[in-house]
């Protein structure tokens, strides 16, 4: 670690961060510490400050006030985590219709956000500065799992409008300081991927974070036109925000020569978890309780896929409790070979989008039907709708190895995995639309290259 990055890591951020009224430093403190515990006092640690967080909240928020008297609920007599299934769900359409009672009555700093999510629909809400202070702890936790620091130089590939809205003077500054530097991940023409890959070569990051997605697209530009990345000293590409693939990471890797972390979260859910060297997706446990649901709201046992909730224990000011981010995860008994005791999400699967249902309700990875069409020669696109759990239509661009029986297989295949009574629509085109059309249920698209 270099002068900088300890004078970085040990004064700047720390002034910057306190002269903005965040308690960062000291959440980052204790997080270092309670990463370590066992099972047992982690779990009593959570347990308090569930207690906490809920008493809270009940004094303060005026949508949990009368929810918790309607329903007799009282945070001080709460004797384990799973008690937290007593209180409701929270989906998107509950924080729209009660925005300003989720609003604490004495709320720190509120500042408004604006997801656009997957689903096209725009979810308004606000973080108070306690819960930006645990998100960026928990960040710099992560960040130094990889033998990298605050103040190290970092490169950032990312295309939030928010963002990138906030590109203003002081932002600059405070990146430069941080010596972070943003390249703009939705402007990847040739011209700028060979802008990008130049900055990068000059500036010899420390570490790297973007999108999966932006993050491979440089590193196969890069190998195109020959630009060696891999010997520059970069120490772990951290990627988060969508869903990173295999084949992602094998490239990313090979061209960056450096290892890929993958951290979960969002804005709107916070930091809930991140990979460590040793390979476990490390649960921001102190701050975050997550639950796996069934298609019925009912909480699944470890091991079981299903859709995310998160309890996220610093947003007094404006809770998120219970929150449905519409994810697909599995939560894992193990512990991590690494020795922190923070529980291990097993598997984030993705976007609820990335996924199609059996008519039995099972839940398939969008792989499952996208395997059945990538193995039949002759298709050299596709894309696969899946209207509703009984009904599937499959769009194709043939070339002329395709063959009469191909039809016959793909209904046969599909049916397999999604139940026999199930209609399978097949549909021939001369090209396939790459956006996703916000339109229908379930989409899994997959447009050959
Ligand atoms: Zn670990």
């Amino acid at each position: 670690m270099d002068f900088y990055t300890r004078l970085t890591a040990n004064v700047i951020f720390p002034l910057h961060e306190r002269l903005k009224r965040h308690t960062t430093v000291d959440v980052h403190r204790d997080m270092e510490r309670t990463q370590w515990l066992a099972p047992e006092p982690l779990r009593e640690l959570r347990l308090q400050n569930l207690k906490r967080f809920l008493s809270d909240v009940e004094r303060h928020v005026p949508y949990y006030r009368q929810l918790f008297r309607r329903l007799g609920f009282v945070p001080a007599e709460l004797d384990s985590l799973a008690d937290l299934r007593r209180l409701p769900l929270m989906g998107k359409p509950d924080i729209r219709a009660h925005t300003e009672a989720l609003k604490a009555d004495n709320a720190v700093g509120l500042s408004r956000f604006n997801t656009g999510g997957s689903s096209g629909e725009p979810l308004i809400f606000h973080i108070g500065k306690q819960r930006v202070s645990h998100d960026v702890a928990a960040k710099w936790r992560a960040t130094r799992w990889w033998g990298v620091d605050i103040g190290d130089p970092e490169m950032v590939i990312w295309g939030s409008p928010i963002e990138l809205g906030a590109q203003d003077r002081i932002k600059l500054i405070r990146d430069q300081l941080l010596r972070t530097r943003l390249l703009p991940a939705f402007e990847m023409s040739p011209a700028k991927l060979d802008g990008f890959i130049r900055d990068i070569r000059t500036r010899r990051p420390r570490m790297l974070f973007g999108y999966p997605s932006a993050l491979a697209h440089i590193a196969d530009h890069a190998g195109k036109t020959g630009e060696k990345l891999d010997d520059l000293g970069i120490k772990v590409a951290f990627v988060t925000s969508e869903r990173l693939y295999d084949h992602q990471r094998e490239k990313i890797e090979a061209a960056f020569g450096c290892p890929v972390a993958n951290g979960y979260g969002g804005r709107d859910a916070g930091f809930i978890a991140h990979q460590c060297p040793a390979g476990g997706m490390h649960i921001t446990a102190e701050d975050i309780i997550v639950e796996i649901i069934d298609r019925d709201g009912r909480v699944l046992p470890n091991g079981q896929a299903g859709e995310i909730v998160v309890t996220h224990l610093a947003t007094r000011d404006f809770p998120f409790i219970r929150y449905r981010t519409g994810d697909v995860g599995v939560l894992g008994d193990e512990l991590c070979p690494c020795g922190r005791g923070l529980p291990l999400l097993r598997e984030i699967q993705g976007r609820a989008t990335d996924f199609v249902i059996a008519q039995d309700g099972t839940v398939l990875h969008g792989l499952a039907l996208i395997y059945v069409l990538r193995d039949l020669p002759g298709v050299a696109s596709f894309k696969i709708i899946q209207n509703s759990p009984d009904s599937t239509t499959v769009q194709i661009v043939r070339n002329r190895d395709y063959r009469p029986d191909a039809e016959a297989i793909i209904v046969r295949e599909f049916k397999k995995r999604l139940g026999a009574g199930v209609s399978v629509g097949i549909e021939y085109l001369d090209e396939i639309a790459r956006e996703k059309s916000g339109k229908y249920r379930y989409v899994v698209s997959h447009v050959a290259p």
